[in-house]
C-alpha cells in the first residue's frame, strides 16, 4: 500500500509484523473473501488458522497463555493489514474478538473465567462479541429492556440483542442486562453468556446491504441461568465499563475506516491507468488526476491523524472525545472515498466484484455503529463547550 508521507510511529519489529499480516491475508483471507460472503459469514477454521498464526489475543498475558504484548500497534497494523485487503467482513470481524470484546474479559473477568477462556480465545476456539443494543435503545443505550435478576447463587437473564457482530458463530458475548431497571445507566451490568447455555438461542445472520461475509444477528435469553463468576467486575458498573473501553472501539473502527480508504484508492488508481476511453488511459484526463489528488490528500491527513491517536492510545492519553473525531471524521471519510472511486470507475464500479463497489455497500455502516457519527459529535461537543 502507498504511503504518500512517511510514517513515524512504526518501527523495524512493527514492519516484520505488519509483513506476516500481509502474507497471511493474502493467502488465508482474501481468496475466502466471495465464499463468505456468499456464506454471510467467515469460516470457523480461518478463526483457528488466525490463532495457529499468533494474530489473536497478543496482548493476554503470558500466564494465560498469550504473548503479553501491550503495544497497541501491533493491534492497529492487524486492523490496517486486513483494511488494506479491502474484504471488510473480516476485517471488522476478527479485530472486534481481540480489540472490543477480549478487553472486558481481560479487565473485568474474574480468575476461573480467564483460565477457562483466555486460552481458547487465543487458539480462535471460541470467539467474542459484545450485545449492547436491543431493538429498541441502540444510541440510547440506558433505555435497554433485557434483564438480570439476582437469584442468590446466579443470575436469571431476559431479553434481546440485536445486530450483533459475530453474533451467529460467537460462543462467548459479552452482554448488557438490567440488573436494576429502577437506577438508569447505574442498573447495568455486564454478563459473559456461553454458547449453549440453556435458554440462549441465535437469529439467522441478517441480509445487510454491505458487510456481507459478517454474521450479524439477534441473540435472544429465555430465561439464562448464569453463574455469578459470569459478572464481569461489579453489578451495576457495566455502564461506566462500556464508555470506557467504547474509546478503544472507536479507535478500531476509525483504523478499519482509514485502511479501506486507502484499498479502494490504490485500487482507483490502477483502474484508471488500464481503462481507455478516447483513446487514452482515463487517468490522462485531468478531473481523474485532480480527483485522485484531493483523495489522497484526505486519505493523507486521515492517516497522520489516526497514526496520532494510536500513539496517544499507546501512552494510554486518547480520549474519548479524541477517539470519536477519529472515528466520525474517517468513517465519513471512507463513505466519501467509496464513493468517489466508485465514479471512477464508470459502470464497473457499481459491480459487486470490484473492491470499490463492495466498498460503497461495506463503507456505509461505518458511520452508525460504534455510535453514531451523531453521538460521536455528541461526545466532541462535550468537550468543546467544557
Ligand atoms: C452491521 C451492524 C453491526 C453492529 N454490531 C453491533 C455489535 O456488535 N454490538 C452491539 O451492541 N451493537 C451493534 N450494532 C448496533 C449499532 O451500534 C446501533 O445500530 C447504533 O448504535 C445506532 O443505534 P440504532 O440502530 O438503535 O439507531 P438509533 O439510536 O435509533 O438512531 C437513529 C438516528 O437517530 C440519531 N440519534 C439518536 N440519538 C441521538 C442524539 N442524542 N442526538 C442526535 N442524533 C441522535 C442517530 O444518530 C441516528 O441517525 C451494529 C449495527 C449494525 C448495523
Amino acid at each position: 500500500m502507498q504511503n504518500f508521507i512517511p510514517r513515524k510511529i512504526y518501527t523495524e519489529e512493527h514492519d516484520m509484523y505488519r509483513q506476516a499480516v500481509r502474507d497471511f491475508a493474502q493467502k488465508e483471507i482474501t481468496p475466502h473473501n466471495a465464499e463468505w460472503e456468499r456464506n454471510h459469514m467467515v469460516s470457523r477454521e480461518s478463526w483457528l488458522k488466525l490463532g495457529e498464526a499468533g494474530f489473536l489475543g497478543i496482548q493476554v498475558p503470558e500466564v494465560y497463555g498469550g504473548l503479553g504484548i501491550e503495544d497497541f500497534r501491533y493491534n492497529m497494523i492487524f486492523t490496517e493489514e486486513l483494511g488494506h485487503t479491502g474484504c471488510a467482513g473480516p476485517a471488522v470481524g476478527y479485530p472486534l474478538h481481540n480489540d472490543i470484546v477480549l478487553p472486558y474479559i481481560l479487565h473485568y473477568g474474574t480468575e476461573d473465567v480467564k483460565r477457562k477462556w483466555l486460552p481458547k480465545i487465543i487458539s480462535g476456539e471460541a470467539i467474542l462479541a459484545v450485545a449492547m443494543t436491543e431493538p429498541g435503545a441502540g444510541s440510547d443505550l440506558q433505555g435497554m429492556c433485557a434483564t438480570a435478576v439476582d437469584k442468590g447463587d446466579h443470575y436469571v437473564v431476559n431479553g434481546s440483542k440485536t445486530f450483533i457482530t459475530n453474533g451467529y458463530l460467537c460462543d462467548l458475548a459479552v452482554v448488557a442486562f438490567k440488573t436494576n431497571p429502577a437506577l438508569g445507566a447505574k442498573g447495568i451490568s455486564l454478563f459473559l453468556v456461553e454458547a449453549g447455555m440453556k435458554g440462549f438461542s441465535k437469529g439467522k445472520p441478517f441480509d445487510k446491504v454491505g458487510l456481507h461475509a459478517q454474521d450479524t444477528c439477534e441473540l435472544f435469553f429465555d430465561n439464562v441461568e448464569i453463574p455469578k463468576t459470569h459478572l464481569l467486575g461489579e453489578e451495576g458498573k457495566g455502564f461506566g465499563y462500556l464508555m470506557t473501553e467504547l474509546a478503544q472501539e472507536r479507535l478500531v473502527v476509525a483504523q478499519s475506516a482509514i485502511s479501506l480508504s486507502e484499498a479502494y484508492l490504490e485500487a482507483t488508481i490502477d483502474y484508471t491507468k488500464q481503462r481507455q476511453a478516447f483513446g487514452k488511459p482515463i487517468s490522462e484526463f485531468q478531473n481523474t488526476r485532480y480527483k485522485l489528488a484531493e483523495l489522497a490528500t484526505e486519505i493523507t491527513m486521515g492517516r497522520v491523524f489516526m497514526d496520532y491517536c494510536v500513539e496517544l492510545h499507546n501512552e494510554g492519553k486518547c480520549d474519548s472525545a479524541t477517539a470519536s473525531m477519529a472515528k466520525y471524521k474517517l468513517t465519513d471519510l471512507q463513505c466519501k472515498v467509496a464513493d468517489e472511486c466508485v465514479q471512477l470507475h464508470g459502470g464497473y464500479g457499481y459491480m459487486w466484484e470490484y473492491l470499490v463497489g463492495r466498498g460503497f455497500a461495506d463503507a456505509r455502516v461505518q458511520r452508525i455503529y460504534a455510535g453514531t457519527n451523531e453521538i460521536m459529535k455528541e461526545l466532541i461537543s462535550r468537550k468543546v463547550m467544557a
